[in-house]
Formats: structure tokens, sequence, C-alpha cells
């Protein structure tokens, strides 16, 4: 039996035309800003999104953190989502060591921020008892809101909030090329409301290592600095950048086939007595569904599909998630979704007895 690896999108391992990019990569040291593959991969980035600069980071979270770092002051409030990575998944980087403060709205379904809500949470300027919110971070897709996808229309709205109130807006898009590709839209578009953006080449582009990050010019040079600060001035990392630009070049499109899995991966779910989900909601990779009580909590499933070699993950204790990604094919999706019918069944038929 073979494995199939749904945790994440991050499991997926450079192609070969990777491989042979970043073996002949030319490189230098990039703390001198003197690595030609870096600075290909950073132009292009910028170019791809409208913006005038880009950043090479080590990863999505460190690219989050420095947004952050280089938006606000010690003792600030900024703004987000309550599903939002940067909350859940992101080992408290923001309080820990931007010394900043979160204030939570809701997100909707896909992810989406009501402009009613947000204008409600950010602070009047001007009192010294209340924090000033300096920043507002949205995220395209939404990771916890099984891969929703913010329309250009929906980030403008809460973008505009933000601004009118002098607060910046950070994009945590670690996968915004999936959102791009799903609603068909360029990048650009989807990014033309914030004042600085981030995705994942390690996510479902295939990259071994690294996130981008874009925005102004003066932006980007007050990040380089945090960035420094946070041990992310890397040297030779040009072999690392060959790699993304292969993704950019070859890996966007594709993601459509992702999205088509899991949307065949939900309405089999959906199929399956125990389990819920709405298939018409999923956009993406991502697919996040219900497991009922007749079956257990979502620990007893994971561990009964990982004996049937399915892995997938959690995100709560009622709830699994699973990602497709390149290395999962529609007969993988078929072939998990029979041992996840057998598992679940099983599970109902012992519960009952
Ligand atoms: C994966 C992810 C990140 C963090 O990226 P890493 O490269 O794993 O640090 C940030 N935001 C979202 C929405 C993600 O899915």
């Amino acid at each position: 039996m073979s494995v199939i690896d749904l945790r994440s999108d991050t499991v997926t391992k450079p192609t070969d035309e990777m491989r042979r990019a970043m073996a002949n990569a030319e490189v230098g040291d990039d703390v001198f800003k003197e690595d030609p593959s870096i600075n290909r991969l950073q132009e292009r980035a910028a170019e791809m999104l409208g913006k005038e600069a880009g950043l090479l980071m080590a990863s999505g979270t460190m690219s989050n953190l420095v947004a952050i770092l280089a938006h606000c002051q010690r003792g600030d409030e900024i703004v987000m989502g309550d599903q939002a990575h940067i909350f859940w998944n992101e080992s408290g980087g923001a309080s820990g060591l931007a010394a900043v403060q979160i204030r939570l709205v809701p997100n909707g379904p896909q992810g989406e921020i009501d402009p009613g809500d947000l204008a409600e949470a950010i602070r009047p300027r001007g009192n010294i008892h209340t924090p000033p919110t300096t920043l507002l971070c949205l995220e395209n897709t939404h990771n916890r809101c099984s891969g929703g996808v913010l329309t250009p229309q929906d980030t403008k709205r809460a973008a505009d909030v933000a601004h009118a109130a002098g607060a910046k807006v950070h994009l945590d898009g670690a996968r915004l090329f999936n959102a791009a590709v799903a609603l068909e839209v360029p990048a650009k578009e989807l990014v033309k409301d914030v004042d600085d953006v981030s995705f994942c080449l390690s996510k479902a582009l295939s990259c071994p290592v690294g996130s981008v990050m874009c925005g102004s010019q003066e932006f980007i040079d007050e990040a380089l600095r945090w960035r420094k600060m946070v041990g992310g001035g890397m040297r030779q990392a040009g072999v690392l950048a060959a790699a993304g630009l292969v993704a950019l070049d070859s890996m966007v499109d594709r993601l459509a086939e992702d999205h088509a899995n899991a949307r065949r991966l939900a309405h089999g779910l959906a199929n399956i007595d125990g389990l819920s989900v709405d298939p018409d909601s999923i956009q993406t990779n991502i697919v996040i569904f219900d497991v009922d009580e007749s079956v257990g909590v979502a620990a007893d499933v994971i561990s009964a599909l990982s004996r049937e070699d399915v892995l997938v993950s959690t995100p709560g204790k009622h709830s699994i998630r699973m990602v497709t990604h390149r290395h999962v094919d529609g007969g993988d999706i078929d072939e998990a979704l029979s041992r996840t019918s057998r598992v679940v069944g099983g599970l109902r038929s012992a519960n009952k007895g």
C-alpha cells in the first residue's frame, strides 16, 4: 500500500528542472546584494505582483514577522481575522518578538473580514489609554478557512477601512498564486490595495525553501534591516532563488490540477456518513471537514487513517485537514477516499457496538 500524504503541500519536493537550476545557479553574497539569482527572483516577483521591490525570505513565518516589525512600533495594536495563521501558527512571534498586541475580528467563511467589524475594532487615535492600530493583516488563500479565496473587492473593502484610519495593510499570501489561479485573475490584481505581500515558494510551488516579500522600495529597504536582525540575511542563497525562478515559470498554472483534486476529494468526503463538508465551498487545494461524534474525535480518525497510510492534519478537535499537491493525482484521491470510507465506517460500527 502506498502512502498518500495529504498533510500539507509543503511536502512537495523540488523538480528535476529545479535541481538542475540549483546546481547551475550563479551566486554571490546576498548581504552585499551581489547574488544575481536572488536579484533576478526578487525583480521577477515584484514585477508579477506590481510592486516596486522584492525580498527573499527564509520562510513565510519570517516574512510575516518582518512585515510586522517593519510596519509597527512596540505597543501598537494590529488587527487580523480570528483564524489567521499569524495568530494560530507562528509561535507568538508578533507579541514575543515584535511586541505588538493582536486584536481579532471574525473571519467569514472564505477568510474575508467584514469592513464594519474592522472599523469598530480600529482604535481612535489621540487617546493615551489605547494603543494605536497600525496594521491590518489579511490572508489569501485562507489556510484555516479551508483555502478560501479573497477577491480583489474583499481585499479592497478591508484595506480601504484600514488605510482611512492611517493603518497599513500586510497580506499573508502564502498561497497567493492558488488564489490567482482559482479566480483566474493576475496575482497583481489581488495585491494592488495592500502595502506589502509575501508568498511561499516552498508550498504548492514545490521549492525546497523560501518566501518572497514584495512592496514599495521604501518598505523593502526597511524590511531588509529587520530581516538581518532576525537572522535572515543569507549569503549564496541564489541556489534557492534559482528553484524559485523555475517555480514562477512552471509551477503556477498547474495549481488548477490541485484545486480540481481538492474538489473531487471534498465531493467524496461529503458522501461518507459521519463526515461533513460543503464541496461547493472548496476553492483551492485545502479541504477541512468535520467529524461527527458518532465517529469519534479527529485524533481517532487521524491515527486510524495513518495505519492505512493516509496522512492528514488537524486544525481542531473535531476537524481534519487534507491538502492536495503535485504528488497526489486523481487516482490517489480515489484511493484516499476509499481508505477513509473504510476507516470511518469501522470507527462508527465500533462506537455503536
Ligand atoms: C504556511 C503558512 C505560513 C508560514 O509559512 P512557513 O514557510 O511555513 O513559515 C504563513 N501563512 C500561511 C497562511 C501559511 O499557510
